[in-house]
């Protein structure tokens, strides 16, 4: 029934221009709300004492995630963040109730305990239920599992490329993915890890308890704080489609790919976050030298294009595919590709820089011979950027979030006896690869990883270490 209350309320400056851009939310019995600038909404009550007892209590409840935080109040109105989401009983009509919906209530209403509420039947319609799922996996799912899960509700996750690596491991060392520049390291969407320590003693640990190992556990790597029994992930929004690119300039001219470098390093300095890629400068024994380039755009073909428009017309052959599917069967066949067993050595290291010319071709040198007995060598720029460096480099024990890419290494062979002939190989042009890169990645260990001036927690963990170290004592 349309309702004819007449609205007045005393707004200063700001929100007189923040109310401008007001959009309509709805009408309830104690007044109306709009959607403003900024995520925040508006209140304006017709009852000032329903005004004032509403805004004395976000007062109260400020520190409770539960609640919409209050920005302001006057006489009539609250100015407060706005709550995106379903209505509960609306959510329930139309998705049935999960288990971890049912957790999820029950711990709002221990939280109305905690915070002394004497009326714990709260309303359906006060209460919203966004998008967001979790999911909670125990440690030895694999990659592949966790995508197989997630995938087929819709829902991406930023996992790694190795369908056998497994999500705990993975996301203890942060976790570098495909869709990592628009949803985060792997680490970036836990919620919740169970462990055993070397007591044998169970520790929950999340943002509000236990904060520091919690902090610790995202990025740290495996093995270094008890065993993990289990981790919680946030799940982004469910997205559908995306396009899965394929590119492998194969027998490359070296001028064409240090052009291809050159520009590479440019245009991921302006990169639409949906985007990400890694490109392999390879030397094979089957396939010859080339770079391949095998990425996700979280948009169609036509966005796509666009993003690698500027690399195109520099490399005169080789093959470009693009395939918009759904984003299960996109990461299927990313995973498809890996082999299943390979004996090889390898290292990550961080990019921080543009490089020269004069770099770039000593760089490529590298690999221009392979070791003795290797089937495979290449030099590899996985993207970082986007979302991941929008989180501080101290707000998880991830560091190196402000660099440009993680630069791979790797020697593969396949008889044993090329073992050490190809290590010795590795170490040697590793040498160069340090001095032009700034700390390692723990998901890509290597034992010779730390320099002259640095130790290997310095090269891992940056700033971070001498924290780690003191959480580690506790
Ligand atoms: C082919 C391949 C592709 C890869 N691609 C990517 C990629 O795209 N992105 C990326 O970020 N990384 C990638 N990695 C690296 C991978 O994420 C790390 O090597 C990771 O540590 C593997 O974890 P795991 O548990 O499978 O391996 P494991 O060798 O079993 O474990 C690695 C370390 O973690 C510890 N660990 C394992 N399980 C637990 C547990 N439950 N609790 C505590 N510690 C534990 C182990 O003790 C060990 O120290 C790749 C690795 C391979 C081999």
């Amino acid at each position: 029934m349309a309702r004819t209350y007449a609205y007045s309320a005393d707004f200063d400056k700001e929100l007189e221009s923040l109310f401008k851009d007001a959009k309509l939310l709805g009408e309830g019995h104690n007044g109306i709300v709009y959607e403003v600038p900024g995520n925040k909404a508006i209140k304006i009550f017709t009852d000032k004492n329903i005004c004032k007892s509403e805004a004395d209590i976000l007062y109260k409840v400020k520190k409770s995630k539960y609640f919409p935080r209050i920005y302001k109040n006057g006489e009539y109105y609250i100015l407060r963040e706005m709550v995106n989401g379903k209505r509960l009983d609306h959510y329930i009509q139309e998705n049935g109730l999960s288990q971890q919906l049912i957790y999820n209530l029950y711990r709002l209403i221990n939280e109305f305990k905690a915070l002394k509420f004497t009326k714990l039947d709260a309303r359906c319609r006060d209460i919203y239920v966004n998008e967001n799922e979790r999911v909670k996996v125990q440690a030895g799912v694999r990659n592949r599992e966790l995508y197989e899960a997630t995938g087929r509700k819709g829902y991406p996750f930023p996992g790694g490329g190795c369908p056998t690596v497994s999500a705990v491991g993975f996301t203890l060392g942060g976790g570098w993915g495909y869709s990592a520049r628009l949803l985060g390291l792997g680490c970036d969407r836990l919620v919740e890890v169970e462990l055993i320590d070397c007591n044998g003693q169970t520790i929950v640990c999340n943002k509000e308890v236990n904060e520091d190992l919690f902090w610790a556990l995202r990025g740290c790597g495996g093995g270094n704080f008890g065993v993990v029994t289990s981790m919680t992930y946030n799940l982004p929004p469910k997205i559908d489609m995306v396009t899965l690119v394929n590119i492998d300039f194969t027998h490359i001219d070296f001028e064409e790919n240090v052009n291809l470098l050159e520009k590479w390093q440019e245009i991921y300095k302006v990169m639409d976050k949906r985007a990400n890629f890694k490109l392999a400068c390879y030397n094979s024994s089957d396939r010859g030298k080339g770079v391949k380039i095998v990425g996700l755009v979280y948009g169609d073909k036509k966005l796509t294009n666009e993003i690698l428009k500027p690399i195109k017309d520099i490399v005169s052959q080789g093959s470009y595919k693009l395939d918009y599917i759904d984003i299960f069967e996109a990461n299927k066949i990313i995973q498809d590709s890996h082999p299943e067993f390979e004996r090889y050595k390898s290292a990550g290291r961080f990019v921080y820089k543009d490089y020269t010319r004069e770099e770039i071709t000593k760089l490529l040198e590298l690999i221009d011979e392979r070791a003795e007995g290797a089937t495979y060598t290449a030099i590899t720029f996985y993207g970082l950027g986007g979302v991941i460096k929008e989180v501080k480099s101290d707000s998880t024990a991830f560091y190196h979030r402000d660099a440009q890419f993680i630069l791979g290494f790797q020697s593969v062979w396949e008889e044993p006896r090329f073992a050490p002939v190809n290590r010795k190989w590795f170490v040697e042009k590793l040498e160069y690869i340090k001095s032009i890169t700034d700390g390692g990645f723990i998901n890509f260990p290597c034992e010779e990883i730390n320099s002259q001036s640095k130790s290997y927690e310095e090269e891992y963990y940056g700033e971070n270490s001498e924290l780690l170290k003191l959480i580690k004592e506790k």
